[in-house]
């Protein structure tokens, strides 16, 4: 692939006017929510669309424009869609795409919010939700009847870190004339290039890795300019567009996406090997670690496998808060993907409703651990876990 520019080089450059706005480098940020005609003739030229241009503040905006080129090019794909998050880009998506009658099939690890979506709301449209269990592509064809119109799944999943084979996984699809969703938060478009396997819609959630600094809310789904056309138009009506400002910080953010992502899979990896080597964790999710039940099909489709890592320790849940509440680099919070490290106890910041038995069933255990590592120094990471889990 020598005539197409690495990632580093389009996180800087694609999607960007050479010359731009007064002669800045950087895009000027476009604060106004609409757009003036000279006179009723050029109204005219643009409803005979002769004069592509912006119109009105939630069809479009010159900052949301630049970002989704850049996107588009960071995946391969034709055309890009951003939004106000996403799960908005998850909901205006499956809106546009699915009818009354219409059914859905899911691999079970899926972001819960957007199975909740599926199950709670679009079930009061009259779409039917089926959900399998992650990595059974038997199942997952055996799910398919007349009325399937897409398959969903994220790979890696959160936050087992399954991975999904993708190659199966658009099979399965292509065989039955179902169109495909795959959900690349986790692994963003440095790690897997799902389009690239004949996956139809490729979506991340870019307040993650994309945005990269905790500081904003945006999603996107990229694909071909065809099917991603009656999207764009549900979004117009919708209003789930992103804000100028934030579509310009996501810009910004994506500029150093490569250098991110390298020091990301960097620390991600060097922690979950430390991990596994530690006397007091019983497993490590990750799959850069051969004990990893998907280490082989991570290695052979992933670049890298992330900044994303859960681990179980010895103990209970009390010994499971004191190492989180003994590490001094990361945070406590929930979210992922951002410069700054982050630590959580997923019993307690996702799953404190659920009864032991259905934690037990979605294999969520009260000692799980997950972190999130950021850009820091490896050695003081690795430093900052090795005293904590002292307190194990
Ligand atoms: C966070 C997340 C989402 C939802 O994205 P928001 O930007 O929070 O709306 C969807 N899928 C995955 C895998 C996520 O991690």
């Amino acid at each position: 692939m020598h005539d197409e520019p690495a990632q580093g080089t389009l996180a800087v450059h694609a999607g960007e006017a050479r010359q731009k706005a007064g002669d800045a480098i950087a895009d000027a940020i476009f604060c106004t929510s609409t757009y003036t005609f000279e006179n009723s003739q050029a109204i005219l030229e643009f409803l005979d669309g002769k004069n592509p241009r912006e119109e009105y503040g939630r069809y479009g905006n010159p900052n949301e424009r630049v970002v989704e080129r850049k996107l588009a090019a960071l995946d391969g794909g034709e055309a890009a869609l951003v939004f106000a998050s996403g799960m908005a880009a998850i909901v205006t998506l499956l809106m546009a795409k699915l009818n009354a009658g219409d059914e859905i099939v899911f691999f079970d690890e899926c972001y819960h919010r957007s199975r909740e979506f599926c199950v709670k709301h679009l079930s009061r449209f009259g779409v039917t939700t089926r959900q399998v269990k992650t990595g059974n592509y038997e199942a997952l064809a055996s799910a398919i009847t007349p009325a399937t119109k897409m398959l969903v799944s994220e790979s890696p999943t959160n936050p087992h870190l399954s991975v999904v084979d993708l190659e199966r996984f658009v099979a399965v699809g292509r065989s039955a004339k179902v169109e495909t969703l795959i959900d690349a938060t986790l692994a963003t478009p440095y790690n897997l290039r799902p389009l690239r396997a004949g996956v139809d819609y490729v979506l991340h959630s870019a307040t993650k890795y994309l945005g990269g600094h905790n500081d904003l809310l945006a999603g996107v789904v990229v694909g071909s300019e065809e099917k991603l056309a009656p999207v764009r138009q549900l979004r117009g009506i919708l209003g789930t567009i992103t804000a100028p400002h934030v579509a310009y910080l996501l810009q910004r953010g994506l500029k150093t996406f490569a250098l991110r992502m390298e020091q990301h899979n960097r620390n991600g990896l060097a922690l979950a090997q430390f991990l596994a080597g530690h006397p007091k964790v019983t497993k490590v999710y990750y799959p850069g670690v051969p004990a990893h039940p998907y280490f082989h099909l991570a290695k052979e489709t992933m670049r890298g496998f992330g900044g994303l890592l859960t681990f179980e320790i010895r103990g209970d849940a009390q010994t499971a808060m004191r190492v989180v509440d003994a590490v001094k680099i990361p945070r406590i919070g929930p979210s992922l993907g951002g410069v700054e490290s982050l630590i959580e106890q997923p019993l307690l910041m996702s799953y404190w409703n659920y009864t032991p038995e259905q934690r037990a069933a979605i294999g969520i255990a009260d000692t799980l651990i997950r972190v999130s590592a950021g850009i820091e120094d490896t050695d003081d990471l690795l430093a900052d876990f090795r005293q904590a889990l002292e307190h194990a």
